[in-house]
């Protein structure tokens, strides 16, 4: 139903730049989250595309259609981009039936909401235009009815919003903003003034509806489980800066940063730092005070090709950047971007972080949880500092000398605090990131 195209959007206020350059193409009926920490520009994204924020440039069109251009002068209004807005404070009308606060919205639409009819279609003229009447009462009817069904509040159409639950003010709400038939549906965190349970049920349930309603949903969140369990595509954003734009699972295992390594995931990565060459194939690496491994890149990669190939994009980025900063009406940008502080758990934490310049021998390797396996041949020797069982699985921290790993181990075992334990990284999505740039070179395997 719908297509979106950001082109170059920028948004800033004075220097602050609050989204900078930013390219995405956020295809039908996917369900892109847009991820990042407070303040990163994920509301101002949304806003953007939904026409409630008005951008300092770039381009925006849905379907093709041009709804902002900052050369062309175009700025289509919000109530002409046929989209519907679901945010946290859905504040239904507490003097209406249910019924009545569904419909409310369809007595006043206008030719660019949309009649539906039976099969939820908008109906059209011959020329293809909407109708610029008002909709009949059993057209509202047949919309409220279609909307109520998706959500599943029909036994409560003639209930007052008091006389609900919190999760079933949601659904009405979300029936509400469905009923004019919107393309694109906007969320800025709608299920955060829920409860833990009632979170989980929606997020299925939102699920379900992004199926049964074929719109395309665009969803604003700063909850990293909220984003990977529901979006066909993450947007990962920091400081108005695009991070990355993927997959959940691709944002999870080959994250382009140490930033993105770090937001998504929990328990979140372990970073180790390393040091050391390849040599022939293999990287060899000495880290955590003394152990030695052998970490192979997946697919044979040579780590001074991929420093080549990086240094090219640095200087291309550089040359661009430098290029836009000749431009007249240039604002530099006072929120500057910072090297990303990448945390290493340790026991006794130092009072300040000394982190001595990089050279292209150091690395930080990123090992997801699940991938500290414990076994009785493991090569390094901890000590279990904190166990943590839900049933399913636990949580283990690991003291190895002064250093803490965080380790998952799936089933009900047992341990005790003091225990001796052994310990490999198994599986070949070991991370190598390099520590100048933060960037990931490779994942491979680690033989200890
Ligand atoms: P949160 O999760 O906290 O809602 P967000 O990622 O949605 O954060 P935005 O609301 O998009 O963040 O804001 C991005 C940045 O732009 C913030 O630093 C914010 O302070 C700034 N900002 C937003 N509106 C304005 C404004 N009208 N004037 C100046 N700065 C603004």
């Amino acid at each position: 139903m719908a297509r979106i195209e950001l082109h170059d959007v920028t948004k800033r206020w004075g220097g602050y730049y609050a989204v900078e350059h930013l390219d995405l193409v956020i295809e039908d009926n996917a369900f892109v989250t847009l991820l990042g920490p407070s303040g990163c520009g994920k509301t101002t994204t949304l806003r953007m595309i939904a026409g409630l924020e008005t951008p300092t440039e770039g381009r925006i069109t849905i379907d093709g259609v041009p709804m902002f251009d900052s050369e062309l002068g175009i700025n289509v209004p919000p109530n002409k981009r046929r989209v519907g807005f679901l945010f946290q404070n859905y504040a239904l009308w507490p003097n209406m039936t249910v019924y009545q606060n569904i419909a409310f919205g369809l007595s006043n639409i206008n030719e660019s909401g949309a009649a539906v009819n039976e099969k939820g279609e908008v109906v059209r003229d011959e020329s293809g235009k909407a109708p610029a009447r008002k909709l009949t009462k059993e057209e509202i009817k047949r919309a409220v009815d279609r909307v109520s069904a998706i959500v599943k509040i029909g036994p409560f159409m003639d209930r007052y919003p008091s006389e609900l639950s919190g999760g079933q003010q949601q659904r009405v709400a979300i029936a509400r903003t469905l009923a004019p038939g919107p393309r694109v549906l906007f969320m800025d965190e709608p299920l955060s003034n829920l409860d833990a349970k009632l979170r989980l049920e929606m997020r299925s349930e939102l699920q379900r509806l992004h199926l049964s309603t074929g719109s395309t949903f665009v969803y604003v969140t700063h909850d990293q489980m909220e984003a990977m369990t529901l979006a066909t595509r993450i947007c990962l954003i920091d400081n108005g800066r695009l991070q990355q734009y993927d997959e959940p699972l691709t944002v999870y295992n080959k994250p382009n940063n140490l930033f993105v390594a770090d937001f998504v995931g929990n328990p979140a990565v372990n970073f180790i730092e390393a040091s050391g060459k390849q040599e022939g194939d293999a990287v060899k690496l000495s880290f955590l005070d003394g152990v030695q491994g052998s970490f192979t890149p997946n697919g044979g990669l040579k780590i001074a090709d991929w420093y080549a190939q990086d240094d090219k994009q640095q200087a291309e980025a550089k040359a661009k950047a430098e290029a836009a900063a000749k431009q007249p009406g240039y604002v530099e940008k006072t929120n500057k971007d910072l090297p990303f502080p990448y945390h290493i758990a340790r026991v006794e934490e130092p009072e300040t972080e000394n982190r001595p310049a990089a050279t292209r021998e150091d690395f930080v390797l990123g090992v997801r949880p699940e991938f500290v396996h414990i076994c009785e041949d493991g090569a390094i020797t901890g000590e279990v500092f904190s166990a943590m069982p839900t049933g399913m699985e636990t949580t283990l921290k690991i003291k190895v000398g002064n250093y803490l790993l965080t380790a998952v181990v799936f089933g009900g075992v047992v341990y005790k605090i003091g225990q001796q334990v052994r310990l490999n990284f198994s599986g070949d999505n070991i991370m190598l990131f390099s520590r100048q740039s933060g960037r990931r070179i490779v994942n491979g395997e680690m033989k200890l």
